[in-house]
């Protein structure tokens, strides 16, 4: 018998397809918009010339300064750009800095928002904002934070560098893995997972062979947006805590560190939750979920170790108190001990 849950649907219209890039302005007209604020970042220059000459006329102003971790000084710099535009429409094209740009941009000014996301990292779906002012990161989380549209273009995610993409589609494999075992986790979010994991892994597998392969970016970018859904809806667990940590506290790179973490994480997990890395197992062809994450990693030339991300083997243990001292629910009970040995496992890249 199905257990009892809740469920919260989000409000959003999203695309997905190839060649939807031409799709922009019929969008901005869709929601009764005719200034854009365009925003994108220096890689992405690219891209954003071709949304910008999409657009033609209604794009009023452009901003390519997104930042990783939302910083407030960029936030107000891109406000400046919005106000002296008076634009009322933000098309942002880009991973999860330049989402989250548009996102603190709505938040302020409840301004309509169009996301052309290039990775995998699924802000586009949510309706939580982190942003930084003076090392330290808040968050906050409403609907009205939420884009209107979301254009994942299969053909646009093809621009996206394999290295940049493996730690990207590890980040979103993260979130799905995490709703499986979530406090909140429910039949509609499990099915999301699933699908996510499966397509996230088959994709991984065959990328660094055919990155070009169309049929290998879809699945990945449907794997990341149903990836982003899982996150949008259920609580993360020990995973997305020690991530925050080391990436708020540490400075270490967001996707990198995921990847890293991940098969530690799950290895650690994996017995308070069997039924649970069963599942993963299956849905990724591998005989055990932790050491198949792993495998996988280590297969598509992916970061293995927290030693080669930066982090100092003394820092270990003021990461593990940190994560201890406000916990994320998470099915294996947190014990400082315990976090130790997995953080020194994967400073080492050993396999889990
Ligand atoms: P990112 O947006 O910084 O992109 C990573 C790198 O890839 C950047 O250097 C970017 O310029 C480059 N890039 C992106 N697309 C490219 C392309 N097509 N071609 C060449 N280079 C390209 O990082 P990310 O991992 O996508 O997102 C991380 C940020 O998003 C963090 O700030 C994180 O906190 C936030 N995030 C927020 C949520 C949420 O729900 N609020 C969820 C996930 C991530």
């Amino acid at each position: 018998m199905t257990a009892g849950f809740e469920y919260v649907g989000l409000p959003y219209r999203i695309l997905f397809g190839r060649g939807l890039l031409d799709e922009v302005g019929a969008e901005v007209s869709r929601l009764g918009r005719s200034r854009v604020l365009l925003l994108s970042s220096g890689d992405l220059a690219g891209p954003g010339d071709r949304v910008e000459k999409l657009l033609g006329p209604r794009c009023v102003a452009r901003f390519d300064g997104a930042a990783l971790h939302t910083p407030v000084g960029v936030t107000e710099e891109a406000m400046g750009h919005l106000r002296a535009s008076d634009a009322d429409c933000v098309v942002a094209v880009g991973g999860g800095s330049t989402t989250g740009l548009s996102k603190a941009l709505a938040a302020r000014t409840g301004v309509d928002q169009v996301i052309l996301p290039t990775t995998y990292a699924g802000s586009e779906v949510t309706p939580v904002l982190g942003e930084t002012a003076g090392g330290t990161k808040t968050t906050r989380s409403s609907p009205s934070i939420l884009p209107e549209t979301v254009i994942y273009d299969v053909e646009l995610s093809r621009g996206l560098p394999v290295p940049i993409a493996v730690t990207s589609a590890v980040n979103a494999l993260a979130h799905a893995v995490e709703a499986l075992y979530s406090a909140q986790a429910n039949p509609i979010v499990d099915g999301w997972a699933l699908d996510a994991i499966s397509g996230l892994g088959n994709g991984l597998s065959r990328l660094t062979g055919e990155p070009d392969d169309l049929e290998v970016r879809s699945d990945l970018l449907r794997g990341a947006w149903l990836a982003g859904m899982c996150l949008a809806s259920v609580g993360m667990g020990l995973h997305h805590k020690l991530c925050h940590v080391l990436g708020g506290s540490f400075g270490l790179p967001h996707a990198s560190t995921h990847t890293v973490v991940l098969p530690h994480v799950m290895s650690y997990n994996a017995p308070a939750v069997p039924e649970v890395m069963a599942r993963i197992a299956r849905a990724l062809g591998a005989p055990d979920a932790p050491s198949g994450v792993f495998g996988l990693i280590e297969r598509v030339d992916g970061p293995t170790s927290l030693r080669a991300l930066g982090l100092g083997l003394g820092d270990l243990g003021a990461v593990a108190d940190q994560v201890t001292a406000s916990p994320y629910p998470n099915p294996q009970p947190l014990a400082r001990e315990g976090i130790l040995e997995l953080l020194t496992g994967a400073w080492h890249g050993v396999r889990p």
